[in-house]
């Protein structure tokens, strides 16, 4: 009987060890314990230091997203960041529009690395840019052998764990500005709002036309932190827990304007700046949001 007495106690430690371990390591691989940087998957935003123009880098599950890469002069700044986080190769290279802080880099970018699909809007009839810049990188797209993926509202494309989803144009807008892809990036509850250099008059159409859908974690505030962008109207129906501004310290256009500073404050929005902070590190486990080390 004392054996048999015994031999039970051992069999409950056994399935009461084997529960808690069960317990233990479902709580520790979904975030429920352990410290936030701990996450097996390597899941980040940089939003790079790259002068007077934007670049963001999206990694998740080995897979890069590229939003843009900044003027030609600061190009540099793009690649080394980018071999500094051992990337080699690039699975979607957004250009949200054609101006120069923001397609400058972009011929480099093609020239260092592998890309696998480039997006772009085709311009608004009758917009078609004839700048140097704009030629050339068609030039060079076409002398890779490669083609335009021309983006549309409405596409969709998964790089790692996030979902992206284009937002907009929604319309043949005449500005190349208001021309930018709107772009939104979900990872299980965490999500991305990326506008380019899109202004409020065009913000006020994705409010009326997606309304909630709008709601995003991140903010890559639009056109630099200018005061033509980032609408009450819009912050609202964004309501962002971060709000990321990049643009060069000091630079001629006076950005971030204290008109946005002003709306993005007012709507609790944690404003990060690349011409303070540098180089600006987000990273997420799909739940929670924290800022990281500069790689
Ligand atoms: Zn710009």
């Amino acid at each position: 009987m004392a054996r048999r007495k015994k031999f039970d106690l051992l069999k409950a430690i056994g399935i009461a060890v084997f529960v808690a371990v069960g317990i233990l390591s479902y709580l520790y691989s979904n975030g429920y314990i352990g410290t936030n940087n701990q996450t097996s998957a390597d899941t980040y935003v940089d939003f790079i230091d790259c002068g007077q123009g934007d670049s963001t880098l999206i990694v998740s599950d080995g897979c890069a997203t590229l939003i843009d890469a900044t003027t030609g002069k600061d190009a540099q700044k793009v690649v080394e960041h980018l071999k500094g986080r051992n990337i080699k190769k690039i699975d979607h290279f957004i250009l949200t529009h054609p101006h120069e802080d923001h397609i400058g880099g972009a011929e480099v970018i093609l020239d260092t690395f592998e890309v696998e699909t480039i997006h772009m809007r085709r311009p608004t009839k009758g917009t078609e840019p004839t700048t140097k810049v704009y030629l050339n990188l068609l030039k060079k797209i076409k002398s890779l052998g490669k083609t335009v993926h021309a983006v549309d509202a409405e596409d969709l494309f998964e790089s790692g764990e996030w979902s992206f989803k284009v937002f907009g144009p929604l319309k043949d807008y005449e500005d190349l500005n208001d021309q930018s892809v709107v772009l939104k990036g979900t990872y299980q509850g965490v999500s991305i709002l990326l506008t380019g250099d899109m202004e409020s008059a065009v913000e006020k159409d994705l409010c009326e036309a997606y309304g909630d859908d709008l709601k995003s974690t991140i903010l890559k505030v639009g056109h630099h932190g200018s005061k033509t962008s980032s609408s009450a109207i819009f912050l609202k129906a964004v309501s962002p827990q971060y709000g990321v501004i990049s643009c060069e310290a000091g630079n001629s256009y006076g950005h971030p304007h204290k008109e946005a500073l002003n709306r993005l404050k007012k709507h609790n929005v944690e404003i990060l700046r690349t011409d303070l902070d540098g180089t600006v590190t987000l990273i997420t486990d799909g739940r929670n949001v924290w800022q990281g080390e500069e790689s």
